[in-house]
């Protein structure tokens, strides 16, 4: 289930509210109001594994072990 963030237009405050659906209503939990605007972010953990992985890959190109890389990516690396 994804979690979104929101920011409340009322108070300002921003939060994080998992969401089930589309027709949940989602209210702020400082103020209770329904005047809340999603913003737009990129999923952390996707995001910092991707980080992971192109760490993990540039640590094993200069160690000079490819077995990290897909076989086209082998192609273009050599
Ligand atoms: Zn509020």
């Amino acid at each position: 289930m994804p979690i979104f963030e929101f920011r409340c237009r009322n108070c300002d405050k921003p939060f994080e509210k998992l969401v089930r659906g589309s027709s949940t209503e989602v209210l702020c939990p400082a103020c209770g109001s329904n005047a809340v605007d999603k913003l737009v972010s990129a999923p952390m953990a996707p995001g910092r594994s991707k980080a992971l992985i192109a760490a993990a890959r540039s640590q094993a190109k200069k160690e000079g072990h490819f077995s990290n890389y897909s076989a086209a990516e082998r192609a273009r690396i050599k």
